[in-house]
């Protein structure tokens, strides 16, 4: 059945960038379907790129795919995990993406000779995604995340937007205001007028919140409440408190805590549903969260990378996905995820640094491309092999280590990938037939191996073991694959081939024989786990690591 009444809560962010409006939206989300809702989230990016997947993940963070092969932003994998839902191509959209539509529609003359202007038919864009994001799947909800922070130039036509939705359906639309409130270490208390600023920044653009999350380190107090809804010109219990929390699963249950649920219902003019509130998907949130303090043990996992350093800082947030898959599988098995991050250019300066490895319980590679740290990662992954370390290789994690066997277990010197030596002398992975032209003619934009392809998976392997299932589904990016030519010499070292796939007959998934646990996937397991459901391949690892540990 269609919701007649669609509404919709368009979350901005105030005072400042990362203040976790992609947490507070999927939260959003996940307390109004724990209330009998259906609930659907979009990201709107105000950059030009039409996608994320030409970005630098340092610049970027995480580049998330979709089922429908999306290249996305990572808060869209925020809202899959707190949804526990596939959220699909349509609902992420950048100002490239709005602009290029409408671009492409004049030069069709769909405008039937129409100046076409900035606004409204840019906005009138936006709203037609949206629109159709609701129905695609069917939402009474949909929470809209804006990037950006108010006042800025740059998200405006998507404010602009979120006005014309509340214009003409003034019920059915909610503002939120995720801002920041400092808490200046020489006064020691809580400030609120750059909140009180943010708000007036809204208003000067025609809206006015309905709910302020107010983020900070402490607790707000009652008078800092009083004070922003008298200056802000809002109910006090619309004000609500979000201080720090450990785990941002926690943070659906702190809006619990002020009610937020009931209140948005209300807002919207919603009839409350009846639910069995013990199998609420917040329920079961909350006991994770449980098992989650109450972890006392640990597992020891070492990620070997390069996406890490800005500057001074090691920013985790390119491999978002892999950490929090990481961490769901650990909390399945009652475990705390200490996760260390290594570098492989280091490897590559002090190629005897790699013995710090065997103080790992399990070491995984993600994801990555080009050729910097590629040498630091194949040495990482022949001490792994050659000491028996659990290792999960993803995606360029699997090639390299079908590298690292090529080269030292079946004794193919110079083994390498296209992507780095086109001229290598046993090329062990190569250029996917489907994308000679796409790399010859430069497409890079959205052209990769994207998206959700079937694996056929073969008895008696650790894959088959883990996934329980003949046939699964994992979503991709990359342009290169193995090359079926080495498969028999790889074999005859050790190699197995676990995971096909059927339709192109494509390596989708190797092992080693005689090895607890050497496992690579050509796909990114990491995309599909979710709290509530950890993932296969990241169980069967990380029992793996808790099995070395024991030992
Ligand atoms: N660079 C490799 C490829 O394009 C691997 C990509 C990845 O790890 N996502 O095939």
């Amino acid at each position: 059945m269609s919701t007649k009444h669609p509404k919709f809560i368009f979350v901005v962010g105030g005072v400042m960038s990362s203040v976790g409006k992609g947490v507070s939206t999927a939260s959003i989300g996940m307390i109004l379907q724990s209330r009998g809702f259906r609930v659907t989230a979009i990201k709107a990016d105000p950059y030009i790129n039409v996608d994320a997947g030409t970005m630098n993940p340092t610049e970027h963070g995480e580049v998330f795919v979709t089922e429908d092969g999306d290249e996305t932003d990572q808060d869209i994998g925020n809202y899959e995990r707190f949804l526990n839902e596939n959220i699909y191509s349509i609902n992420y959209m950048t100002t490239g993406r709005v602009y290029l539509e409408v671009i492409q529609r004049e030069r069709n003359l769909a405008y039937k000779g129409k100046c076409v202007e900035v606004v409204p038919h840019i906005p009138q864009e936006i709203i037609r995604r949206i629109k159709l994001a609701q129905q695609k799947s069917d939402a009474d909800i949909t929470v809209i995340e804006v990037g950006g922070t108010v006042g800025e130039y740059q998200n405006i036509l998507f404010l602009e937007a979120a006005r014309m939705m509340k214009n003409t359906n003034p019920d059915d639309v909610a503002f939120v205001l995720v801002s920041y409130l400092p808490v200046p270490s020489n006064l020691g208390e809580m400030k609120t007028k750059p909140t009180q600023h943010a708000v007036r920044l809204l208003n000067e653009v025609g809206l006015q919140p309905n709910f302020v999350i107010c983020r900070s380190e402490k607790p707000l107090d009652n008078v800092r409440r009083r004070k922003l809804a008298e200056f802000c010109s809002m109910d006090e219990g619309h004000i609500i408190a979000a201080q720090d929390v450990k785990h941002i699963y926690e943070v659906p249950i702190l809006f619990e805590k002020e009610q937020l649920s009931s209140k948005m219902i209300k807002q919207l003019h919603l009839k409350p549903r009846k639910v069995d509130t013990q199998k609420s998907p917040l329920k079961q949130l909350q006991k994770l969260v449980k098992t989650i303090n109450n972890a006392k043990k640990t597992v020891r996992i070492g990620i070997v990378g390069k996406y890490f350093r800005t500057g001074e800082f090691v920013l985790a947030d390119s491999y978002i996905s892999v950490i929090e898959a990481l961490k769901h599988a650990s909390w399945h098995f009652g475990r705390k995820p200490e996760l260390v991050w290594l570098d492989s250019e280091d490897y590559e300066r002090d190629p005897k640094q790699v013995k710090e490895l065997a103080e790992f319980d399990g070491v995984l590679i993600p994801g990555g491309f080009g050729s910097r740290g590629v040498e630091g990662k194949i040495l990482a992954i022949e001490y792994i092999r050659k000491h028996r370390i659990p290792y999960l290789g993803i995606c360029y994690g699997m090639q390299l280590a079908a590298i690292e066997i090529a080269r030292n277990a079946a004794d193919l010197k110079g083994a390498h990938t296209v992507e780095i030596d086109e001229h290598s002398a046993h090329p062990i992975i190569v250029v996917n037939p489907n994308q000679k032209k796409n790399i010859l003619e430069e497409h890079y934009g959205g052209t990769m191996r994207l998206g959700a392809y079937d694996c056929s998976l073969v008895p008696g392997t650790h894959a088959r073991r883990v996934y329980a299932k003949n046939l699964v589904s994992e979503r991709h990016r990359h342009r290169y694959e193995m090359n079926n030519e080495y498969i028999t010499q790889l074999e005859n070292a050790g190699f197995i081939v676990s995971g096909v796939n059927p339709q192109q007959n494509l390596v989708e998934m190797m092992e080693l024989k005689d090895h607890p646990w050497f496992v690579g996937t050509q796909s990114h397991p990491e995309f599909l786990s979710r709290p509530l459901r950890p993932h296969p391949l990241f169980l069967g690892f990380i029992e793996a690591a808790i099995k070395r540990k024991e030992k």
